[in-house]
């Protein structure tokens, strides 16, 4: 089952509520075991909350507060995420960071920085100087004090990073129930009853992966150790103009404020400018304000002035689900049959697989989970190609010859071809909209932001991927 339909008349061995990043991966992990899973989710896709809307680091850790359970899982993630990348076709650009201090303080913290980046096992920091930096990124602003160099840091396409560890669970026979919100829980002694809008789902144990909700779902189990506020961080996304402006991810010395406003390439060949950090009581407020957008151009002219001029392709918003601690809220509950992630704030993309190695190793002496083994071998998926510096299909000759469908441009703006189009809608884990479609193809997602192919690809989501398109519309 990989959509919405009513809830199984079955014991499934776990159930995972919440279906982002940290949700698939783990759902991943214990489906690749054998073990029967329901990954169930509030909303239509997978990875359409925070999953979707973040500024797509993968990290090295440099700047995690050393000993805590973050900084040991993202350091550990951004090594199973990059070698899983690779192997699934998951875009990355290993483009590394450039840390730029902006006075004299900041530049005073860069010995500390690179400190603090070796208790946390990352000893790949230099510090760079004034010229060698302006030498390195000459559209840089006047004033820059030298930075520090975290040559790992990379940029991922979070979009596809979700789907393949869902694809991978579903591949392995977990059911994917999208549509399905669950209200409360009934412990039960052999088992869980979760009840869901949809109906009654069982389960032997549940994970508690579900973001924003995560606190709310860890008080149905009767737990009150964390509350969420979400922290809203607003992005401005620029035109793939701008792309040459910038070699390197540029970052901010982080404040007691939090991690600050970035510059960053993005893996489809854009530059974004973010995020904000705003504390929020609204749990689904992702709108983009005046004052937010006013305040991040405020630092891009100060990061890279000629940015300004560039033409925005979109805005967006996403919610990091922060609490009132500074670690993420991982926590077992083996007489309840019951392990709550929550508390995921701002490196959850980067961590997802070690939280998901975490719990197999922690859940191992489980009573009826047999975890004890490897994991199956088995090959990852191999996503499609939606990466700027991949190859893209319109660009394989010898692919047009074998299916012109591949030769046939719907998006324009984005060279995403029909044959795209269509594989996606016939893939495992359909899209169930346009946002879903854009997540998987890049469709309608370039400066005209759909303007031309959106009713051509709203008919082929409607009417199947081999209906008819307008002849002016393929070319
Ligand atoms: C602005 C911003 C920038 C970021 N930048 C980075 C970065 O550069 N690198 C990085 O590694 N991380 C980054 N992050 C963090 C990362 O995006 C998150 O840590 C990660 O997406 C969290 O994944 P998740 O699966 O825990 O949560 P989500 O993606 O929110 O998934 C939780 C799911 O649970 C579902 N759910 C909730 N309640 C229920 C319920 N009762 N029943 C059923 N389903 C439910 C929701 O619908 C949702 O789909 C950033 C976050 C933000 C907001």
């Amino acid at each position: 089952m990989t959509g919405s339909q009513e809830a199984p008349d079955e014991e499934f061995d776990v159930a995972v509520v919440g279906a982002g990043v940290v949700g698939c991966a783990i759902a991943r992990a214990f489906a690749q075991r054998g073990m029967s899973v329901a990954l169930l989710d509030s909303r239509s896709d997978v990875g359409d909350v925070t999953s979707k809307a973040n500024t797509a680091i993968l990290h090295t850790g440099y700047d995690a507060k050393p000993g805590t359970l973050e900084s040991r899982l993202v350091a550990r993630g951004y090594q199973l995420l990059g070698d899983y990348a690779a192997k699934a076709g998951i875009p990355v650009e290993p483009l590394g960071a450039l840390l730029v201090a902006w006075d004299v303080e900041q530049a005073e913290t860069l010995p500390e920085l690179a400190e603090q980046a070796v208790a946390n096992g990352y000893e790949h920091t230099r510090q760079v100087d004034a010229e060698e930096v302006r030498r390195r990124e000459p559209h840089l602003g006047d004033g820059q004090f030298g930075a520090l160099e975290v040559p790992g840091e990379s940029i991922i396409c979070p979009w596809t990073t979700t789907l393949a560890f869902a694809t991978e669970a579903v591949r392995h026979g977990a059911r994917l129930l999208l549509g399905h919100t669950v209200l409360g829980v009934e412990p039960a002694e052999e088992h869980v009853v979760l009840d869901t809008d949809r109906g009654k789902v069982r389960a032997r144990h549940v994970v508690n992966a579900a973001g924003l909700g995560s606190d709310e779902v860890h008080r149905m189990f009767g737990h009150k150790s964390f509350s969420v506020t979400p922290r809203r961080g607003q992005l401005i996304v620029f035109d793939k103009l701008a792309r040459s402006l910038l070699n390197h991810i540029l970052l901010p010395v982080p404040s007691k404020f939090g991690k600050g406003v970035l510059v960053s390439p993005t893996v489809y060949g854009n530059v974004m400018l973010g995020p904000t950090a705003e504390n929020m009581d609204d749990r689904t407020a992702t709108e983009s304000t005046e004052d937010g957008m006013a305040m991040l151009r405020d630092k891009g002219r100060r990061i890279l002035p000629a940015l300004l001029d560039e033409e925005v392709t979109t805005v967006y918003a996403g919610l990091r689900a922060a609490t009132e601690h500074s670690d993420y809220q991982i926590s077992f509950h083996p007489e309840q049959r019951y392990v709550c992630v929550g508390g995921i704030r701002s490196t959850g993309l980067t961590s997802s697989l070690a939280i998901a190695e975490h719990l197999t190793e922690q859940m191992a002496a489980w009573p009826g989970l047999d975890l004890s083994g490897p994991p199956l071998e088995a090959a990852p998926p191999r996503m499609p190609s939606i990466g700027q510096a991949q190859a893209r299909p319109h660009q394989d000759a010898g692919l047009i010859a074998q299916d012109p469908a591949y030769g046939e441009i719907v998006c324009f703006c984005e060279r995403v071809s029909r044959g795209e189009i269509r594989d996606a809608l016939h893939s495992d884990i359909p899209p169930a909209d346009i946002g879903g479609l854009r997540r998987r193809t890049r469709a309608g997602m370039g400066r005209c932001q759909g303007f031309f192919c959106g009713s051509a690809v709203s008919r082929m989501i409607r009417d199947g991927a081999d209906a008819p398109i307008a002849a002016e519309i393929i070319k």
